[in-house]
């Protein structure tokens, strides 16, 4: 029950697919961890080094993480900087030591350190003695992760400028790859992606219109923005049956054409 409370997801079911307009970090990915994951043999006792993936908010960085989970085969925890610390005075070095503990009888399992920012952002701040002991019980729980025990640490932050440079030190968060905002070609593909998972037709030139009329929206936005036509979609072939039951001369064949039409935009 714990282990849900904080976000485990055994197998999470986000792919590569479902992440829009980020191949070349996917490429990164796939070099930095899913080959040597795949061919131990090649990579001989290397130890891989934990992601920082940084950004501004919705743009995919929770979805790639998981992504990169299910990809590579394995289990997902999930955390917050901030849920780390709203612990009991105390609470917060074991909860860190719990969750590197947890992940190693899960493995192979991905920790996503969600808000990283939070642990470390007044670090620097010299009276935070207490977020300091709970930093440096992170940074030896990623010290002590071994060659092959299959534990992968993943971070994520809207601020990199405000992580502790110890943080991002090879062997721990030694990788940064930037997902930012989305060109315009990165939206036609976000809205790619969300088109096809609700099965929505809507053509190229409509898709490179929208995306160019929405310049500055984020991932999450442009998900919203299927959604809600997807909804508005729906509600109408939902009035157009109503309509129809109400006539009293609703027929089955014209009732399915209306709920199996494809849904066009
Ligand atoms: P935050 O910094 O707020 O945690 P984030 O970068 O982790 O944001 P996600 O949680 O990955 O953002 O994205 C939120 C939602 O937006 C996703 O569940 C997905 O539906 C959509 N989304 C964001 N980026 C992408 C993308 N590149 N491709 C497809 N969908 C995306």
């Amino acid at each position: 029950p714990t282990a849900m409370r904080e976000g485990f997801d055994p197998a999470p079911k986000e792919t590569f697919d479902d992440c829009g307009a980020l191949d070349t970090v996917i490429e990164e990915i796939q070099n930095n961890f899913i080959r040597p994951i795949k061919y131990p043999r090649v990579f001989r006792d290397h130890k891989l080094d934990g992601i920082m993936l940084y950004g501004p908010p919705g743009c995919g960085k929770t979805q790639i993480a998981k992504a990169l989970a299910h990809e590579s085969g394995a289990s997902f925890i999930s955390v917050s900087g901030p849920e780390l610390l709203d612990k009991y005075v105390g609470e917060s070095e074991r909860a860190v030591r719990n969750l590197f503990e947890r992940a190693r009888m899960a493995s192979p399992c991905v920790i996503f350190f969600d808000e990283i920012d939070a642990l470390t952002a007044s670090r620097s701040g010299s009276d935070n003695s207490y977020m300091d002991r709970v930093v440096n019980q992170l940074l030896s729980e990623l010290d002590g992760i071994r060659e092959n025990s299959q534990v992968f640490a993943i971070g994520a932050t809207n601020r990199l400028d405000l992580i502790d440079q110890a943080i991002l030190r090879p062997g721990r968060f030694g990788i940064s790859i930037e997902i930012p905002l989305p060109d315009q070609a990165g939206r036609e593909a976000i809205l790619r992606v969300h088109l096809r998972k609700r099965n929505i037709a809507m053509g190229a030139e409509e898709v490179a219109t929208l995306a160019s009329d929405i310049e500055g929206f984020s991932g999450a936005e442009l998900a919203d923005i299927v959604k809600t036509a997807h909804q508005m979609a729906s509600l109408e072939a939902v009035q157009r049956l109503e309509a129809l039951e109400r006539s009293g001369q609703s027929n089955p064949a014209e009732m399915d054409s209306i709920v199996l039409r494809p849904i066009t935009l």
